[in-house]
């Protein structure tokens, strides 16, 4: 077999794969963006998204990555001159802190190595100061596999009066993500991780709080502008139409699907992963207890690289996984298995896995992990 993009087992870290109901909702003659038609259009997802972040609020779509809404909520919510902690313990962790000293002077971060636990104590003896206005981290640290544990720090946030600003692009329908328990200010989501649809929106929630304290310093990310205009089902600028038209059908399917049936499916997934993977005598980058439910970070084999592994499923078995980022390059693979992925995508990858293994010489136990799979199904 060699390797088709039409046709692979994708299995990256988002985007994800998607519905062909969703394929076939982008497929569309242009339409008026002013017209009654995309307002139908702009109505419905606004009356899906509770059904997507589990909550009520001011939630508002950006044409734009994940990133895009990152920017708009650190933009608009973090102080200038205020005190701002960044937590961080991954690569997107590090892309909070560049963000947010984009629009702050006065920012502390903390950090744990990437693919540890966040640094709890350092956090609430910082907050205990009194002093910060503002707390941003990421819920689900994509790039090693990671939850961070937001309950730990969640009551001392909202003790402290700091907004908690939170990058959940990939935890949003993909693991809790208890937006109101934990008081949460602002929560990110990409399009196209745990919804799986096409990559190109952030899907931002505010709580009344944030709303309030709303100063917008971009223009096109003035997440005011936008909570406005989708009051009337309208976009302040051009939409990425298909896109929009995608999300809905993404969302329709989310909500027939349901957001906890979703969270208890792709939890499902994930512990099967963990099941193969330690049944292939492999290790997981980060300890058990915080491995994420939608993206599974492993140690690539002593002595294999990408080559041997991750380009060998994608050459020889049409398997696509992702690789690991910055110093985590050749060192670890990532499998996602978020949104719409399913048991038959698992058992690809794993049969590749026990291939390249047994070749190599590496293989405990023939057929193990394809049983562990097997035991861990509905
Ligand atoms: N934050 C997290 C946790 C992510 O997983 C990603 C993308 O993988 C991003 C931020 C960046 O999102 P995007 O690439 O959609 O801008």
């Amino acid at each position: 077999m060699t390797f088709d993009p039409e046709t692979d087992t994708f299995l990256i870290a988002g985007p994800v794969r998607i519905h062909p109901r969703v394929l076939r909702a982008m497929s569309m003659p242009s339409v008026n963006h002013r017209g009654d038609f995309f307002h139908g259009v702009v109505q419905e997802i606004r009356e899906l998204l509770p059904a997507l972040f589990g909550a009520r609020g001011h939630q508002a779509i950006l044409t734009g990555s994940g990133t895009a809404g990152l920017e708009a909520v650190y933009s608009g919510l973090v102080p200038s001159d205020g005190r701002t902690l960044v937590v961080s313990n991954g690569n997107f962790g590090q892309r909070t802190d560049a963000l947010v000293r984009r629009v702050s002077k006065n920012v502390t971060t903390l950090t744990a190595p990437w693919g540890q636990p966040l640094p709890t104590e350092a956090v609430l003896a910082e907050l205990a100061k009194g002093d910060v206005r503002a707390v941003c981290t990421v819920h689900n640290e994509t790039s090693v596999g990671l939850v961070n544990d937001l309950a730990s720090i969640a009551q001392a946030v909202r003790a402290s009066g700091a907004l908690f600003l939170v990058d959940g692009i990939s935890a949003v329908a993909g693991i809790p993500v208890p937006i109101e328990a934990w008081g949460i200010d602002a929560v990110v989501a990409g399009s196209q991780k745990g919804l799986a649809a096409p990559a190109g929106l952030a899907l931002v929630h505010l709580s009344d709080r944030a709303v309030a304290a709303l100063q917008p310093r971009a223009y096109y990310l003035d997440l005011g502008k936008h909570l406005k205009s989708i009051e009337k089902n309208d976009t302040p600028w051009t939409p990425a139409v298909p896109l929009f038209l995608a999300l809905r059908e993404a969302l329709r399917i989310l909500k027939e699907e349901g957001l906890e049936q979703r969270l208890a499916r792709t939890h499902r997934l994930a512990d099967a992963t963990r099941a193969a993977v330690d049944a292939l005598g492999l290790q997981l980058f980060p300890d058990r207890r915080w491995a994420s439910d939608t993206v599974t970070a492993i140690h690539n084999p002593p002595g294999l690289g990408d080559a041997e592994v991750r380009k060998v499923l994608e050459r020889e078995y049409n398997v696509l996984v992702q690789g690991g980022q910055e110093a985590l390059v050749g060192k670890i693979f990532r499998i996602g298995h978020m949104g719409i992925a399913d048991w038959p995508d698992l058992y690809a990858v794993f049969a590749g896995l026990e291939r390249i293994l047994g070749k190599a010489g590496r293989l405990p136990a023939s057929g193990a992990s394809l049983r562990a799979l097997v035991e861990r199904m509905p």
